[in-house]
């Protein structure tokens, strides 16, 4: 924690109201700029981005101003570098301020400033509890292959997926997987009408399952491969190897 900060958690953490918000957006050239309206924003403001992307938040009172800092796990490469953002609410006048230190180019117009500056607004909106959440933590995206292994879409923020109750969703993902012709998935691999790619039905495994032979001979005697099989099997390297009894 920097010199004269605090941790930051529910009951400290300065109010961001909507106008306050929408103030800032709207007199910042930097957001108003063609690129990054709507699009990019729209993005970046998705709860599922900031809730667990922001760690590390600390602040800072000084007369009107609350300083508040925080670390931004980047959105594709969760281990890469953490993106240092300070937020500054002038808690009288009721403004609000956001800057990102490690975006050269976007001078604080980048997604790592919005998507700070509406988790602080989504904190300010939460109805208050009881218990006190402390958000000075590692972030969970920053989490995944190191404390967790894996993160299910189930536990990605709070996000409520508001899945149909129907198999529609899995009928999509099946048939988008059969026009890919994807073979590297399971779930698809398990369907009756999939079709295996040729050089696997060569592979010992399938072929086994083919002959169901108790004898070798027998197995190597129905065993029929064409030139063009060979030719196949020898340019996509499959190892056909059969044992001796
Ligand atoms: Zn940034």
């Amino acid at each position: 924690m920097e010199l004269g900060f605090t941790k930051a958690n529910s009951s400290n953490l300065p109010r961001v109201d909507l106008l306050m918000m929408g103030e800032f957006l709207a007199s910042n050239k930097d957001f108003c700029s063609v690129e990054s309206r709507n699009v990019k924003t729209a993005v970046s403001s998705r709860p599922s981005y900031g809730d667990d992307a922001i760690s590390y938040v600390q602040l800072k009172r000084d007369g009107n101003l609350c300083v508040v800092k925080s670390k931004i796990c980047p959105e594709h490469k969760v281990h890469g570098k953490l993106y240092r953002v300070t937020l500054v609410v002038d808690e009288v006048n009721e403004t609000v301020s956001v800057d990102c230190h490690d975006c050269v180019a976007s001078q604080g117009g980048c997604k790592h400033a919005v998507a700070f500056l509406m988790w602080v607004h989504r904190r300010s909106a939460e109805p208050s509890v009881t218990s006190v959440a402390c958000y000075w933590m590692k972030s969970k995206l920053s989490k995944v292959g190191t404390t967790i292994k894996y993160l299910t879409a189930k536990d990605l923020s709070n996000a409520k997926p508001s899945l149909p109750s129907n198999s529609v969703v899995l009928d999509k993902f099946i048939e988008e997987g059969r026009k890919r012709q994807l073979h590297n998935c399971e779930l698809i691999k398990f369907q009756e009408d999939y079709v295996p790619d040729i050089v696997i039905t060569f592979s010992m495994h399938k072929l086994v399952f083919k002959y169901k032979e108790k004898s070798c001979d027998t197995c190597l005697e129905k065993l029929v491969l064409t030139d063009a099989d060979v030719k196949l099997i020898e340019d996509n390297k499959v190892k056909v190897v059969f044992g001796t009894n």
